[in-house]
């Protein structure tokens, strides 16, 4: 007995001393002190004992529980401080880290051109103005002297919400809404969405136009050209040659199509420019009488141009882009490019 006593007292010390946290620790003291303890299992052989033996085992007994609790407490104590001090060690805040860089993003684009657009414009004297998507009819069309059953409407695939609720169709009826509360002078930059019925390689049924026009006295179709040939050289750079077509809009009489030499193959003649060497770049024309009848606008006094544009056009133009679609699939592939 003696023997298993040395034994188990041997066991015990070195299985706390092997214990690797808190709770392995307290697993190995219910292992030997527990009810159904190897201590208690050994003490059972005491009353097998003489009384000679009796005391001296006690003894032992006694010197093996005290040596375990005081191996038990200074183990105890000592696990205790390494998960403190681990603890400290994973939670400690090191000031002099250098902060994590946010990743920037890019403007789209669009935003990039219009934005240029915008500050051409601005140069010369041009405010922004803008106004709601969703249009009534009399702004959209009949101010802009394409009443009900005109044939322009055909031109423009409308969504219609309701019969004189539309999503507009065009950036104009931000000249109406203008007009209607100015007086001129007036020299005004509209850019923002439009939407039509249409889609494919070329055409997207939400895009962004953007529209200029000019009301003083005394303008004429010089000033439009004066004003167009200034912001085709500032925006695509000099050198393009530039040339006015006629053409038929509603709310612009004469009415003329700008366009460009090619960008890409600089008038020789490629895929871009269907090898005419030309791009359509806007629609343009002095003001229609009609429609400075439609805000009150004396016509005898007074004149103007106006002008519009595809903003996703001439960002393919200027940057290359051969699918318009691209613009609206939020790649982050392409965008990052910009
Ligand atoms: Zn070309």
């Amino acid at each position: 007995m003696k023997e298993r006593l040395q034994q188990l007292q041997q066991d015990a010390l070195s299985a706390l001393q092997q214990a690797a946290n808190l709770s392995m620790l307290q697993d190995v003291r219910v292992k030997i002190l527990g009810k159904k303890g190897l201590l208690t299992e050994v003490m059972k052989g005491m009353r097998d004992l003489s009384t000679e033996q009796r005391p001296v085992i006690g003894a032992l007994i006694n010197n093996l529980k005290d040596r375990f609790e005081k191996t038990f407490v200074a183990r105890q104590v000592e696990l205790q401080q390494r998960d403190i001090a681990a603890r400290l060690a994973s939670e400690k805040i090191d000031v002099t880290l250098p902060g994590r860089k946010m990743a920037s993003g890019s403007l789209h684009p669009v935003t990039l051109v219009t934005n240029e657009v915008v500050e051409i414009f601005s140069r010369l004297g041009f405010a922004v103005a803008e106004g709601p998507e969703i249009e009534e009819d009399f702004y959209n069309f009949e101010a802009l002297n394409i009443p009900k059953d005109h044939p322009a409407r055909d031109m423009q695939d409308t969504f219609y919400i309701s019969d004189d609720r539309v999503l507009r169709t065009h950036t104009s009826p931000v000249q109406i809404r203008t007009m209607l509360k100015n007086n001129p002078p007036i020299r005004i930059i509209a850019p923002g969405t439009v939407y039509r019925r249409d889609s494919d390689i070329t055409h997207s049924p939400m895009f962004h136009q953007i529209e200029g026009f000019l009301v003083d006295d005394q303008v004429t179709f010089g000033d439009l050209k004066g004003v167009l040939t200034h912001f085709l050289n500032e925006f695509f750079g000099k050198g393009h040659s530039v040339r006015f077509r006629p053409s038929f809009f509603p709310f612009t009489e004469p009415s003329a199509e700008v366009d460009i030499e090619c960008v890409i193959c600089g008038g020789k003649g490629c895929r871009v420019c269907g090898k005419t060497g030309w791009l359509e770049i806007l629609g343009c024309g002095m003001i229609d009488p009609e429609v400075f009848k439609s805000v009150n606008y004396d016509v005898e006094k007074y004149s103007g141009f106006a002008f519009g544009m595809g903003l996703e056009r001439i960002a393919m133009l200027k940057y290359g882009v051969n699918d318009l679609r691209l613009f609206f699939d939020n790649d982050l592939r392409f965008l990052k490019q910009f």
